[in-house]
């Protein structure tokens, strides 16, 4: 199986932040593509660790906005609209 590129994460996916429109790349620099990390890109981080990732609208909520809504949670996890 070939490992550099024909990848099969999603990573023309577009993910965006429900508010304000931030992309995945952006929203999670700083958790991924370090030595060691487990994910190279915004997108394959946001697809397997985001919590607030709605897959049917492709919206996550980042950090700042998350804080600015007021950290909403709910028993069955709570995601972007
Ligand atoms: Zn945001």
């Amino acid at each position: 199986m070939p490992s550099e590129s024909g990848s099969l994460e999603r990573l023309g996916t577009d993910l965006t932040c429900f508010r304000c429109g931030s992309d995945a790349e952006r929203a999670f620099e700083g958790y991924y593509g370090h030595p060691g990390d487990m994910y190279e890109t915004g997108t394959a981080y946001c697809l397997n660790e985001e919590g607030t990732y709605n897959p049917d609208t492709n919206h996550f909520a980042c950090d700042e906005c998350y804080i600015a809504i007021g950290c909403p949670s709910l028993a069955t996890g709570w995601v972007a609209p």
